[in-house]
């Protein structure tokens, strides 16, 4: 007993003695950077994801070097709790099938976790990490009290009939519901996860658990809890964000060119706010190919495609004139002064911004979760266009989600005009903290450092108050 008390005091005052003190950043960042490494092996998406951030907080511990303290750092990287589990359902031919489901509870330390669920092959822990890591910072960054997680199964719903994705969601769903609640952590969607199986996994959750708990899923249908600009928050907020940047440079969004990649929640709904903000959106894609309309997107149209039909962009191509559609084409060698990746992680590399920068590109802002490979932001760096990292530019999703469980728990619904206005002043406030933060720290400009140091050092304080937990 008195040794563990000895122990304990000693481990105390070697804190405080450690507090502050200087400390060599580059060789201290390496050695992080090392042990994620050895210790999440084989999940490079994640390593990608540390590596920015931990280059961004060079600049902090630079200036304060008690962030190096209390494995304070080390602690970030490691999430809260991670699940893994096996989803059995079966298939409309009667075969069992087997997927796997992943939820990652990154750090509650803000609030209850947040972040989607993502269903596609490609999906495995490091995807998983990887996202829920960045959600962290965004989740800081939007200022309201969530923390981050994420989650998801490399179920493929592409070509399943409706009654097989019920019957995996339902299975899904089946485990994930111990895992979370209204304060413990709220899911949403993501690729893959859109109203409809939001739906199957919140019929599921509720007859599990036998009560109409709303706030425990956001992303819910309008007249069971959901709320008005959810579906839009993403793709809007992004083009809000894209705004905020243009006119720190003097500059507006009407009349230019800009490139969309993807054709699913978060592109379409950034398409829709460019062109009524009177931009000419020039060509959008899938994982196909991309569609080529040098007139503009006809909204109404994309819609019925991919919203009702669930069709692919090459349908679009088909069913109008004067647009091209190129089978396994590059979207980004189509000449525009604004790029939105809205697809997926790593969709834009280097020789591609290369091209979008040859062809007279000025600003690039990330509707997907890291969409541009770090070579492609180097790209961006050395050609002076003007960058905004996906924690910052596609905050808008996961703020509205958090307005959505503030209406559930008052039981009120607000008007579209109202939530998108808190949504524009949420993505205004996200461009003002990025943008001063990197002023603070002798980066101007640099969106990706602002947006790591403003939304890390919220989180970091937290954690240092609420003590080694
Ligand atoms: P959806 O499933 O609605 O749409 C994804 C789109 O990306 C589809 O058009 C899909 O095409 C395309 N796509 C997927 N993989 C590839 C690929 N390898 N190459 C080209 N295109 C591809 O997902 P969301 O719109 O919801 O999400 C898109 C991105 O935005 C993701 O990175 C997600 O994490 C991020 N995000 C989403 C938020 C949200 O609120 N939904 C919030 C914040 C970020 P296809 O149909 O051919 O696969």
């Amino acid at each position: 007993m008195h040794s563990l008390n000895n122990s304990t005091t000693q481990q105390q005052l070697s804190f405080v003695l450690r507090k502050g003190t200087p400390v060599n950043v580059d060789q201290t960042v390496k050695e992080y950077y090392d042990q994620i490494l050895q210790r999440n092996a084989g999940e490079p998406e994640f390593h990608q994801a540390v590596a920015e951030v931990l280059q961004s907080l060079k600049y902090v511990l630079r200036k304060d070097s008690t962030y190096a303290e209390y494995g304070l750092i080390e602690r970030m990287c490691e999430p809260e709790r991670q699940i893994i589990f096996r989803v059995p359902w079966i298939d409309d031919q009667g075969q069992v099938r087997v997927n796997r489901g992943f939820r990652v509870q990154f750090n509650s330390v803000l609030g209850p976790y947040k972040g989607g669920l993502r269903f596609h092959p490609s999906v495995n822990l490091g995807i998983i990490k990887f996202l829920g890591f960045e959600q962290i910072f965004k989740n800081s960054l939007t200022g309201l009290p969530i923390g981050g997680g994420k989650g998801g199964s490399d179920f493929d719903p592409k070509g399943k009939s409706d009654r097989e994705i019920m019957a995996f969601c339902q299975s899904f769903m089946t485990e994930l519901q111990r895992h979370i609640g209204d304060k413990v952590d709220v899911p949403a969607g993501d690729i893959g996860v859109g109203a409809r199986e939001i739906g199957y996994l919140f019929g599921q959750y509720r007859r599990i658990n036998g009560r109409h708990e709303n706030g425990v899923l956001t992303g819910k249908g309008l007249n069971w809890g959901g709320s008005l600009v959810r579906r839009e928050a993403t793709g809007y907020g992004c083009v809000y964000f894209t705004q905020e940047m243009m006119a720190a440079e003097g500059k507006r969004l009407d009349d230019t060119r800009v490139i969309v990649s993807g054709s699913g929640n978060v592109a379409i709904y950034a398409i829709e706010k460019a062109q009524e903000l009177g931009a000419t959106v020039v060509a959008f894609s899938d994982s196909s190919g991309y569609v080529y309309c040098p007139e503009g997107v006809n909204l109404e149209l994309l819609h019925e495609i991919k919203e009702v039909k669930r069709g692919r962009v090459s349908d679009y191509a088909k069913a109008i004139d004067h647009v091209e559609f190129h089978e396994n084409g590059n979207i980004w060698e189509v000449e525009a002064e604004v790029a939105l990746p809205c697809a997926t992680q790593n969709e834009l590399d280097g020789e591609s911004a290369k091209i979008l920068a040859d062809n007279g590109c000025e600003f690039v802002a990330e509707g997907a979760n890291m969409p541009c490979t770090p070579e492609a932001i180097e790209v961006f760096r050395k050609r002076k266009i003007h960058f905004a990292p996906g924690k910052a530019a596609n905050a808008g999703g996961v703020a509205t989600s958090a307005l959505e469980m503030q209406q559930n728990a008052s039981r009120d619904s607000w008007s579209f005009e109202y939530t998108d206005k808190r949504l524009r002043n949420i993505m205004r406030n996200v461009f003002k903290v990025t943008a001063r933060t990197a002023e603070e720290f002798e980066q101007p400009g640099n969106y990706v450092a602002g947006a790591n140091i403003a939304g890390f050092r919220k989180v970091a304080d937290a954690m240092l108050a609420q003590g080694v937990i």
